[in-house]
């Protein structure tokens, strides 16, 4: 109002004068005073006592009258900074929200005005879950600089997240409040939620993701949920549709894959998808209960799904761990893996159970890995020799190189359990250069009374794949001095797919050394595909002379590998022989070489040479021959004649 706004400077006025006059008056008194005295002496004039007395009361008056002043100003000024401290604390910045709360957390005042908030309890404004925690950290301590969330719930209006600090005022005369001053973060939090949201969540289908699963696994471990397991469920046949139909089907079955799973499951059980192809699902239930969950959801993903392709059928296999108490997550997790590998090998359609012989198998398979750094360098590794032998000659015509490890603590690791280990620690290459350059090194020093013995060296799909196979052939020849044409190259059929390997087989043959096909009857291959392939030898497989004697079948599928051999001029080699029965139907075949038990178990060196110097390498049953190799290399003696 102008007359009000007018009235206010006239008053500021009046106080000024006030001030001035209540300051000048004392100084001038004592002015007065002091040129009273002055003068006096000056003209040599006797004061009467009486005046003496009062310029001097005067005079210590007006000192008192400083000292006072001085004290009232000193607080003055301390209040008027306090207040300016209050008055800071309230002025909002842009987006800010201040809060004064009386001493039972009732909001006395919100600055800007935000309706239905004055009055009421914060706590009563704030979700339910947060109102104890708000209290206990409002009437607690508060530490400088301290940042605190509050989310508060406004009567009308949208929920507000503020990023608040307090001032605890409630001792302060001129406030007697909690001043809460907070900034609004409601957009950067609402963001913040949907980003989470999407870290916890697999886009494709929706369902929640492995960081989702693991937390939920954790957290319920946390919580001593009782009943509890973890099923893996791993989908087959999605690669076969990405290669016949491409991204947008497998999308498609994926999706109606976790919508199957989803609504097989209870709503309690949480599925969500962990991998590409796999699934997992939470599941609450007794071990029958969770088994027989396990079982619907492969039958449920064996049901064909219908897509824009036409219909798509998917298989799958489930591994199970339960959340048992004192587990971490990560170990649920392991034990689930290591279950689902279980079903995997276990073939199409299986459900495993984690159980203790699994994480054995698993520690013993990390030792191996562990240990075979360095096992040749610490001489572990060794060489047995096979012999095989001429069936119309009945002598030794070569020799089949197998490699052998003798672990410190675990005794002989047979090498169909240490080469896989090998190739997935990426140290095939190693361990085959090692067996090229024994093996031809020991042949050459072989003693030779017949033809020249022929060296069979095993060589696995892992060193195929490094691509230096010939070059390792090529240095070992060298450095040995074996003629290409003694040594023979073993590989399985699986291993010759691909066009590298097939001009590394090609080099290989240019160079006079010979290549044999490995197992052969133990995959599904065709005479007509093994016909086709580029070797010299073929060995028949073992799992076909165990029956060659009983089953017509197997004895036909030999007769006619036999034939083939002879029609494309290829060696034929019989795996295996265990009997004299198999032998005189191999003979009676044609077969031209056969190695097996019957004939000699694998040997040491020293062994080996012991049977090729003995009777110009004749061997054959009723002939003595050595016994299995003794671990020092030692030369056995004879075994029982057959
Ligand atoms: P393979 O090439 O088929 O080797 C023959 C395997 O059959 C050897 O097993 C041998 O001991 C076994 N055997 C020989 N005669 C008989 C018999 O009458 N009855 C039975 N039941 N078994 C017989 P080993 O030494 O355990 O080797 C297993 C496989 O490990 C080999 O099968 C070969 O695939 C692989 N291997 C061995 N040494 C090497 C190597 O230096 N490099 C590569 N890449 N693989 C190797
Ligand atoms: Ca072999
Ligand atoms: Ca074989």
């Amino acid at each position: 109002m102008p007359g009000e706004r007018r009235a206010a400077p006239a008053t500021a006025t009046d106080q000024a004068r006030l001030r001035l006059s209540g300051r000048l008056v004392p100084q001038l008194a004592l002015v007065a005073a002091a040129l009273a005295l002055l003068a006096a002496a000056l003209l040599d004039v006797d004061l009467p006592p009486v005046a003496g007395a009062a310029l001097g009361g005067c005079l210590a008056l007006t000192a008192l009258q400083r000292s006072l002043a001085a004290r009232v100003q000193a607080r003055e000024s301390a209040r008027l900074r306090r207040s300016e401290a209050v008055h800071r604390a309230l002025a909002t910045a842009e987006g800010d929200v201040v809060l004064t709360l009386d001493g039972d957390l009732r909001i006395r005042q919100v600055t800007p005005a935000v309706p239905g908030l004055p009055g009421r309890p914060l706590t009563g404004c704030v979700p339910a879950e947060d109102a104890a925690e708000v209290r206990a950290r409002l009437l607690g301590p508060q530490p400088a600089g301290a940042r605190h969330t509050l989310r508060l719930l406004p009567d009308t209006g949208l929920p507000r997240v503020l990023e608040t600090t307090v001032s605890d005022l409630r001792a302060d005369p001129d406030v007697r409040a909690l001043v809460v001053r907070g900034r609004d973060v409601t957009a950067r939090d609402d963001r913040e939620r949907e980003l989470c949201a999407l870290a916890y969540t697999d886009p494709l289908t929706g369902l929640p993701n492995r960081a989702a699963q693991e937390r939920s696994v954790h957290e319920d471990l946390a919580a001593g949920t009782a009943g509890l397991s973890l099923l893996l469920v791993e989908v087959h046949g999605l690669r076969a549709v990405h290669e016949d139909a491409g991204r947008s089907v497998v999308d498609a079955a994926l999706v109606e894959v976790a919508r199957r799973l989803r609504a097989t499951v209870r709503g309690t059980d949480e599925v969500s998808r962990v991998d590409a192809e796999l699934f997992a699902v939470l599941a609450s239930g007794t071990p029958t209960e969770v088994g027989r969950l396990a079982a619907r959801c492969l039958a449920v993903l064996e049901a064909p799904i219908v897509t824009a392709a036409g219909l798509v059928d998917l298989c799958a296999v489930v591994g199970l761990a339960p959340l048992s108490p004192g587990l971490t997550a990560a170990q649920v997790q392991d034990h689930a893996e290591l279950a689902l590998a279980a079903a995997r090998s276990a073939g199409t359609g299986s459900v495993h159970r984690h159980h203790p012989e699994l994480t054995a198998v698993r520690d013993r398979r990390d030792q191996l890995r562990h240990d075979l750094v360095g096992a040749r360098g610490r001489g572990e590794l060794e060489l047995a020799w096979l012999p095989v032998v001429d069936l119309t000659e009945r002598r030794v015509a070569g020799v089949e190189a197998l490699m052998r490890w003798r672990h410190p603590d675990l005794g002989d690791v047979p090498p169909e359990e240490f080469l896989p280990v090998a190739a997935r620690a990426g140290l095939t290459v190693d361990l085959q250069r090692w067996v090229l350059q024994e093996a031809t090194r020991a042949v050459v020093g072989l003693p030779q009374s017949g033809p020249a013995l022929r060296l069979g060296v095993n060589v696995s799909a892992a060193h195929l794949a490094a691509g230096t196979l010939v070059a390792d052939v090529t240095r070992a020849l060298a450095d040995s001095g074996l003629p290409p044409e003694r040594l023979v190259v073993e590989l399985a059929e699986s291993a010759l797919s691909g066009p590298r390997v097939r001009d590394d087989v090609s080099a290989l043959r240019l160079m006079g050394v010979h290549v044999a096909l490995d197992d052969v009857g133990r995959g599904a291959s065709s005479l007509a595909d093994l016909g086709r392939l580029p070797v010299d030898v073929l060995k028949l497989d073992r799992t076909l002379l165990a029956r060659i004697d009983r089953d017509p079948y197997v004895r036909a599928v030999c007769a006619a590998v036999v034939t083939l051999g002879a029609t494309l001029g290829v060696d034929v080699v019989a795996e295996g022989v265990e009997t004299v029965g198999q032998l005189a139907v191999l003979h009676n075949l044609g077969c031209g070489f056969a190695q097996g038990f019957l004939l000699s178990r694998p040997v040491g060196l020293i062994a080996l040479t012991g049977l090729l110097e003995a009777d110009g390498g004749r061997l054959w049953p009723g002939v003595p021959a050595p016994r299995p190799a003794p671990a020092d290399g030692t030369a056995p003696g004879p075994v029982a004649l057959l």
